[in-house]
């Protein structure tokens, strides 16, 4: 077995920015797996009864199985990936059965509910507007649109020089960036200025667009031939592509023929979600500078890390750089679904009136949603709570890690989002069994995550709510120690 630290501990204490990685030999991004599956037989669990956590039936609630059932009858399985618990109600940090079981929850949904779960300003807010009522406008004028879009502008990159676009899904928000960046470029330089560059292992949305984008091979196999001005690069994580000098994108590009004159837009996520893995600053200023030399559109995908996830509103800001176009979902309204484009003025005008719009463009409720949950986020410090929770996190998650360094290969993340990268012991291939495993461990004990993520189902993704109080979070590191302890022992 061999390790390598890629980044020593004392840099990483230096610089907070944290990454942890080690080990190991193969390439492990094409090793793509099917997601592990949930079982629907009620098994007995240990009784769990602490301030957070409440377990005390059999998982999954033999009452709750028909739900399940139901769902299988009438939905496709690709619904039924995740842990089998029934939702009944949410709040804050905790989600709650209807037979009497409690979850401090780990996964915000999934990164959506940034300032908690059923928050009552939001509740209430939309509650004022059903009362009046006032439940769709299309793109007609409603007083709280302007309000939002305000906002939204006030936390671009500059306000005097960007617009907003609102839209209802995160897939809608980087489709539309693409549109954006493909029409700039065609106007301004001609067809042959065609190409959109995105990354290795990204993941844009599951629309044929986001998806031309996306860099998952498992998940663009029904797309035949529609990608010819799409490419791919490798992304600079460290862990799974060790290379992270931006020579490495200039490189790709040379070998698959393309020009930086040909190339309409550079899509990226802030961080890729199966890490979660960050871009080194150095590359990201490098790309910048690529972009601006050669009058392309730069593109950040911040529908998941947005709105003080990262310990800064958006996480490009980790980064010092100007993104054109930023793309918003989830955590925009932490509950009904709205998205956003986030751009400079002069790309964002290219569409006349009526030409860039969508059914629900800046819906009612889903605006006053996100008014209360920007409003809570400035209030409650909620960046700065979660850059303080994510200095307690992450390096308890290198401890963790470090009893267990031939498995769990990587460990990174920034405020309150966070992975552990499991492997098969001393490689870099991907174990989705064994993060599985502990992954359903924690469930049973009252601990909340989605199922594991990532290009080979590897990654256990950490991302509580930012309401999350310290004491809570040190009760789930403490629960997933545990469940490490209990799958990864013998
Ligand atoms: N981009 C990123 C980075 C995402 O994480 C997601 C959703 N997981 C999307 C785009 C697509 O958003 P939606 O599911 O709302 O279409």
């Amino acid at each position: 077995m061999e390790y390598r630290y890629l980044y020593s501990v004392p840099l990483y204490f230096l610089d907070l920015n944290i990454i942890f990685n080690q080990i190991c030999t193969t390439a492990c991004h094409l090793n793509i797996r099917t997601m592990a599956k949930y079982h629907l037989e009620p098994v007995e669990v240990s009784p769990v009864n602490t301030k957070y956590r409440r377990i005390n039936t059999k998982l999954p609630v033999p009452e709750s199985i028909p739900v399940f059932e139901s769902l299988q009858r009438t939905e496709p399985p690709s619904m039924m990936g995740q842990p089998p618990v029934v939702w009944d109600r949410a709040e804050g940090f905790q989600i709650y059965d209807r037979w009497g079981n409690m979850w401090l929850d780990w996964s915000s949904g999934v990164l959506i509910t940034n300032t908690g779960h059923g928050r009552p300003e939001i509740v209430r807010a939309i509650k004022e507007v059903l009362d009046r009522p006032l439940l769709a406008t299309y793109v007609f004028v409603h007083e709280k649109r302007a309000e939002l879009a305000e906002m939204l502008q006030k936390i671009s990159p500059d306000p005097a020089d960007y617009q907003v676009f609102l839209l209802t899904t995160g897939s809608e928000a980087t489709e539309n960036c693409i549109k954006l960046a493909r029409t700039y470029a065609m106007e301004k330089h001609g067809r042959s200025k065609k190409y959109i560059v995105t990354f290795h292992n990204a993941f844009h949305g599951r629309t044929l667009g986001a998806q031309l984008a996306g860099g998952l091979p498992k998940l663009k196999k029904w797309i035949i031939e529609e990608g010819r001005n799409f490419i791919q690069v490798p992304f600079p994580d460290g862990f799974k592509n060790e290379n992270t000098s931006f020579d490495l994108f200039l490189q790709s590009l040379n070998e698959q023929h393309v020009k930086p004159a040909e190339i309409a837009g550079v899509m990226t996520e802030t961080y890729q979600g199966g890490g979660p893995d960050f871009l080194p600053v150095e590359y990201a200023r490098k790309l910048e500078e690529f972009c601006r030399v050669h009058d392309i559109v730069s593109i950040y995908d911040e529908v998941q890390s947005g709105f003080g996830r990262t310990g800064r509103m958006f996480c490009y800001e980790h980064y010092g750089v100007k993104p054109d176009l930023i793309a918003c979902g989830k955590g925009i309204s932490s509950s009904l679904p709205l998205a956003a484009v986030i751009g400079r003025k002069d790309i964002m005008g290219l569409y006349a009136p009526g030409s860039m719009t969508s059914t629900h463009s800046g819906s009612p409720l889903p605006v006053v949603a996100a008014i209360a949950n920007l409003e809570i986020i400035r209030e409650e410090k909620l960046t700065e709570h979660a850059a303080d929770m994510g200095d307690i996190l992450i390096p308890e998650l290198i401890r963790i890690q470090r009893k267990y360094p031939g498995v769990l290969g990587c460990v990174q993340g920034k405020g309150l989002v966070a992975g552990i990268q499991v492997v098969k012991a001393g490689t870099k291939e991907p174990d989705p069994e064994t993060a599985f495993l502990i992954n359903e461990k924690c469930f049973q004990k009252g601990l909340l995550m989605f199922a594991p993520v990532g290009p080979g189902g590897e990654c256990l993704k950490i991302c509580p709510p930012l309401v999350i109080s310290e004491e809570a979070l040190r009760e789930g590191i403490h629960v997933l120690e545990e469940s490490c302890d209990e799958i990864l022992k013998h």
